[in-house]
C-alpha cells in the first residue's frame, strides 16, 4: 500500500496542547501500546514493568475476565474459556477458517453462524470482536494511566494481506472498547515509519516479521514520500512456537519421556520457550521441572545444539521471502534494507540466515517486538496533530480492486487497485429489461473475472427506477472509500434521481452502546435472522438472474440450439417455482442449475457482444 505526505494545516493544535494518541500492536501472540513523549516513541509498561501483553483472554466463573499473562498460564487448565488466536478469527467466518489447521485444533467450540464466529464460553457466546476489544480495553487503560487523561486516539495496525472485512471488524472491536480509531495502518509500514524510512530516501524494503505463530513478509517500495506494499507472502502456521515445538521434542527424547499428561506437556512447552528465548543472549540454557510422576529433570542445551534442531524452520522462512521477491518483481539485489520484526527475529540464526540471503545486515537496533508500536504510534503523534512544523498525513491504497457484478456473473471493476486514499470514483450502469424497476448491486473485491472468485462485501438493491426502455435508465453508482480503506457505495437515478446507498462498515458513525447493543441483537436473533436473511437474499439472487436470462434470451436466443434452450427454459421454470416456495438452499440449487445451464450462453453473448463492440459499438460507458 502506498503512503502519499500531504499537508493537513486545519488540524494544527495550538501551541504547547498535546493530544493524547497512541499506537497499537494488536498482534496474534503479543499486543503493545506505544506513544511518543518529548518527541521519542517508546512503549508503554503495566504495573510490573511489562511492555508485552499476551492477546489472550479468560472468561471466569465469577463473571470477570483476565486478560494477559494470567489468561495465559490458565490456557492449559481453562482452555475452552481461554481464548487465544482471536486475530486468525477476527473478520472471517466459520467456513473461511475451516480448513485451517491453526484454529480447526483449537479446543473451541464454534456457534454456527454463518456470518460471524462465535465461541461457546461461560460467559456466553464471544466474537473475536469481542476478545479484541478485550485486550484493546486493557492497552486502552494502561495508556490512561500512564499518560493521565483520556486518549484522543488510535493507530491500530493490521497486517497488510488483512482484507476489508479482516479491517471493518478490527476497527469494530476497537469501537466497542471505546477507542477512537484515528486510522488503521499496515504493519509493514509501521515498521518502516518505526526506521524513519519514511523521511528517507527512495527504495525498496523488504519487512521480515516472524512472531509467535505466524511468518510475514512484505516488500516495500518508497518514492517520493510514497510507500507502496509491492507483495506480501508468509506462512500462516510457522512462528516462534515451532522452535518451541522443536526443542520439546528433542527434550522428550532426550530424557527418553513419551505420553505425558497434557499438563506436564504444557508445562515442559513453555520451559522451552523460555530457553528459548534465554539462548538468544546466552550460550547455554537449562530446563529444570518436576513431573507429575515425581520424575525431576535437568536438561542443559547448547545455543548450537538448538541452532542444529530448528535451522530448517529457518530455512523454511526463505522460500516465502523469494516468493515476494519474484510477485514485486524486484531481485535481492534490489533491496536497500531488511527490516526485522517480531519476537522470533532476535535468534541469531535467523538474523544470520537473512543477512546471509540479502547480503547485508537487516536493520535490527530497535526492539523487534515493539517496532510495529513505535511506528502506529509515531503516526498516531501526527494524525493527532500533534507535530506542527512539517505536517503530513500518510495515506494509503487500496490493496485489491473493487467492483459490481454485471450480467453473467463478471466483475467491472470502478476502484483499481493501488488507488489512492481517500478516493471516489463513479459510473454508469443501465437497466437491460423494458420497464425494469429495480437493480441489484452486488459489491465484490479482489482481482479475478469472475464474481464467484471474488470476495462478496455487500448487496443491495436501488428500488423505484421509474419504468422505461431497456437502457434508457441511467444508474450512476458510485463508490466512495475513506482512508481507513473503508467503503461505501451509492447508486442513483439520474432522470428520477432515485437513490439507495450502503455503507460497507456496519458500525460506522455509531456509538459504542449501539454496537455493543446490536452485538447482543445478533446473537440473540441470529439463527431466525440468518435463516431469513439468506432466504431474502436468495429470492433477490434467484429474480435478477431470471429477468438477466430471459432478458438475454430475448436479445439474443438466436445463438442457441433447440437444445440448449430447452435446457435453460426448464431451469427457468424450476427457479420460478422455487421463488414462491422454496427455502433459501432450495432457491440457491435452482439458481446454481440455472447459471450452469446459462454458462455456455453467457459466453456465447461475450463473443459477440465483443464483436459488436469490434465494430464500432460501445458496449460500456466508463466514467471517472
Ligand atoms: P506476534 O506478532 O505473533 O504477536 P511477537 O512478535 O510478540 O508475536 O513474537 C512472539 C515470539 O517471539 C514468541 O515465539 C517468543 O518466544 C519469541 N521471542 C521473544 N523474545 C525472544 C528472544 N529473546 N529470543 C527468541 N525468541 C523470542
Ligand atoms: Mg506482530
Amino acid at each position: 500500500m502506498a503512503l502519499l505526505q500531504i499537508s493537513e494545516p486545519g488540524l494544527s493544535p495550538a501551541p504547547h496542547q498535546q493530544r493524547r494518541a497512541v499506537g497499537i500492536d494488536l498482534g496474534t501472540t503479543n499486543s503493545l501500546v506505544a506513544t511518543v513523549r518529548n518527541g521519542h516513541a517508546e512503549c508503554l509498561p503495566d504495573e510490573q514493568g511489562q511492555v508485552i501483553l499476551p492477546s489472550v483472554v479468560r472468561y471466569l466463573p465469577d463473571g470477570s475476565v483476565q486478560v494477559g499473562n494470567l489468561a495465559l498460564q490458565a490456557q492449559r487448565t481453562d482452555p475452552v474459556n481461554t481464548i487465544s488466536s482471536a486475530k486468525r478469527m477476527i473478520g472471517r467466518t466459520l467456513n473461511d477458517i475451516q480448513a485451517d489447521d491453526e484454529i480447526r485444533y483449537l479446543p473451541y467450540k464454534f456457534g454456527n453462524d454463518e456470518r460471524i464466529i462465535h465461541i461457546h464460553t461461560r460467559a456466553g457466546d464471544i466474537t473475536p470482536i469481542d476478545v479484541s476489544a478485550k485486550i484493546l480495553q486493557v492497552l486502552q487503560a494502561r495508556a490512561e494511566e500512564s499518560l493521565g487523561g483520556e486518549l484522543a486516539g488510535a493507530v491500530i495496525t493490521v497486517p497488510a494481506y488483512f482484507d476489508d472485512a479482516q479491517r471493518q471488524a478490527t476497527k469494530d472491536a476497537a469501537r466497542l472498547a471505546g477507542i477512537h480509531v484515528l486510522r488503521l495502518l499496515n504493519e509493514p509500514t509501521a515498521a518502516a515509519i518505526a526506521y524513519g524510512l519514511d523521511n528517507a530516501s527512495e527504495g525498496t524494503f523488504v519487512v521480515y516479521d516472524l512472531g509467535g505463530g505466524t511468518f510475514d513478509v512484505s516488500v516495500l517500495a518508497l518514492s517520493r514520500g510514497l510507500f507502496e506494499v509491492k507483495a506480501t507472502n508468509g506462512n500462516s502456521a510457522l512462528g516462534g512456537d515451532d522452535f518451541d515445538q522443536r526443542l520439546f521434542c528433542w527434550l522428550l527424547e532426550h530424557n527418553s519421556l513419551s505420553q505425558l499428561p497434557a499438563q506436564d506437556s504444557a508445562l515442559l512447552q513453555s520451559l522451552c520457550r523460555e530457553a528459548k528465548e534465554k539462548l538468544t543472549s546466552q550460550t547455554t540454557a537449562t530446563i529444570t521441572a518436576t513431573l507429575s510422576t515425581g520424575l525431576a529433570i535437568s536438561t542443559t542445551v547448547s545455543r548450537e545444539t538448538f541452532q542444529q534442531l530448528t535451522q530448517p524452520l529457518v530455512v523454511k522462512t526463505l522460500e516465502p521471502v523469494k516468493q515476494a521477491l519474484r510477485d514485486a518483481h524486484v531481485t535481492k539485489q534490489d533491496i536497500k534494507g531488511v527490516i526485522m520484526v517480531g519476537g522470533a527475529t532476535r535468534m541469531l540464526h535467523v538474523q544470520q540466515a537473512v543477512a546471509t540471503f540479502f547480503g547485508q545486515t537487516p536493520l535490527n537496533n530497535l526492539n523487534p517486538d515493539e517496532v510495529v508500536a513505535l511506528g502506529a504510534a509515531m503516526q498516531a503523534n501526527v494524525l493527532a496533530g500533534n507535530k506542527n512544523d512539517d505536517e503530513w498525513l500518510l495515506l494509503d491504497v487500496t490493496p485489491l480492486s473493487l467492483g459490481l457484478e454485471t450480467y453473467g456473473g463478471l466483475v467491472e471493476k470502478v476502484i483499481p487497485r493501488n488507488s489512492t486514499l481517500p478516493t471516489a470514483r463513479a459510473q454508469e450502469f443501465t437497466t437491460f429489461k423494458d420497464g425494469q424497476t429495480a437493480m441489484m448491486i452486488h459489491v465484490v473485491q479482489g482481482e479475478r473475472e469472475l464474481v464467484s472468485d471474488c470476495r462478496s462485501l455487500a448487496q443491495f438493491t436501488l428500488r423505484g427506477i421509474p419504468p422505461m426502455a431497456a437502457g434508457a435508465a441511467r444508474i450512476r453508482v458510485t463508490f466512495q472509500v475513506d482512508a481507513d480503506g473503508l467503503l461505501s457505495v451509492s447508486a442513483r437515478e439520474q432522470t428520477s434521481g432515485v437513490q439507495a446507498h450502503i455503507e460497507v462498515k456496519p458500525s460506522y458513525g455509531l456509538d459504542d452502546t449501539t454496537i455493543t447493543q446490536m452485538l447482543k441483537d445478533s446473537f440473540a436473533n441470529a439463527q431466525a435472522d440468518a435463516i431469513e436473511r439468506a432466504r431474502t437474499e436468495a429470492i433477490v439472487e434467484a429474480q435478477s438472474i431470471i429477468a438477466a436470462v430471459e432478458h438475454a434470451l430475448s436479445l439474443d436466443a438466436d445463438i442457441l440450439t433447440d437444445k440448449e434452450l430447452s435446457i435453460i427454459q426448464a431451469a427457468l421454470a424450476e427457479t420460478s417455482k422455487q421463488l414462491q416456495f422454496g427455502e433459501a438452499q432450495t432457491i440457491r440449487n435452482a439458481i446454481h442449475t440455472l447459471s450452469q445451464a446459462t454458462d455456455e450462453f453467457a459466453a456465447k453473448r461475450m463473443n459477440r457482444n465483443i464483436q459488436r463492440a469490434l465494430q464500432g459499438k460501445n458496449v460500456t460507458d466508463i466514467e471517472t
